[in-house]
């Protein structure tokens, strides 16, 4: 893994393709507004039902460069063992420190599948061990601590603090998502347990409409922040009432 260059924004994600479905959309948008993206894969999807590791490798570098990203990599841990160890955190904490994010995007704390959410809180721990000084994380870059932290809550089942409008991104998400050619194109292996490709469209898009209708757009993606909204200016808040 190449160490990553200074970002704006920093997805990390438990799977090659999450950063896709959850936040894709988003970080097209960022890119719009000229902001450098990166996604960090924390595993590389050895344990997947179709497909190996080397495909997932080659479907993810192309869903990085329809998605526009400055920069994306994965570490090492085995897939369906994400956990939150200190191993696991000085390796986040490694890419945080080189890549200095203002924003990073977690998983929800809260899911079906355990690697989500023990991806959730490692990531948040190595947000927090990324900015302390006398942590070795075993390269030169400074200390550093990402100023936001937010949750990307599409696979979780609760009312967001607040959604990104991706509606001019929603075609180049949906491509970047079929990169995944692996996972998403129909074949014998599995097919039980994945969905058929021309769902795929419906479903995401839907779900993309439900969250664009909360906020009176066509397509958005949810987020959840901890922290309280700050509101500089009344007269500037969005979204109707009434
Ligand atoms: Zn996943």
């Amino acid at each position: 893994m190449t160490a990553p260059p200074q970002l704006d924004v920093l997805a990390i994600a438990a799977h090659r393709d999450d950063a896709e479905q959850t936040c894709g959309g988003t970080l097209l948008a960022l890119h719009a507004q000229h902001r450098k993206t990166g996604v960090l894969d924390l595993t590389q999807g050895e344990a997947g039902t179709r497909g190996t590791a080397a495909d997932r490798a080659r479907e993810a570098a192309e869903a990085a460069r329809i998605l526009h990203l400055t920069w994306r990599g994965a570490l090492d841990i085995p897939d369906s063992r994400v956990e939150n160890s200190h191993d696991n955190r000085l390796k986040l904490a490694a890419v945080i420190r080189a890549a200095r994010p203002r924003v990073v995007i977690l998983p929800y704390w809260t899911g079906r599948h355990p690697d989500h959410y023990n991806a959730s809180t490692l990531g948040y721990e190595a947000c927090f061990l990324a900015g302390l000084a006398k942590v070795d994380t075993g390269n030169s870059a400074a200390p550093h601590r990402p100023f936001k932290i937010i949750y990307a809550s599409l696979y979780a089942d609760v009312r967001p603090t607040f959604v990104v409008d991706i509606t001019p991104h929603i075609e180049a998400r949906h491509a970047a998502l079929l990169s995944y050619r692996s996972q998403y194109a129909d074949q014998q292996q599995g097919g039980a347990i994945f969905v058929p490709a021309d769902e795929i469209r419906e479903r995401t898009f839907a779900l993309a409409r439900h969250y664009g209708l909360l906020a009176g757009v066509r397509y958005a993606e949810p987020f959840v922040q901890k922290e309280v909204g700050l509101v500089p200016d009344l007269m500037q808040l969005p979204v109707q009432s009434i």
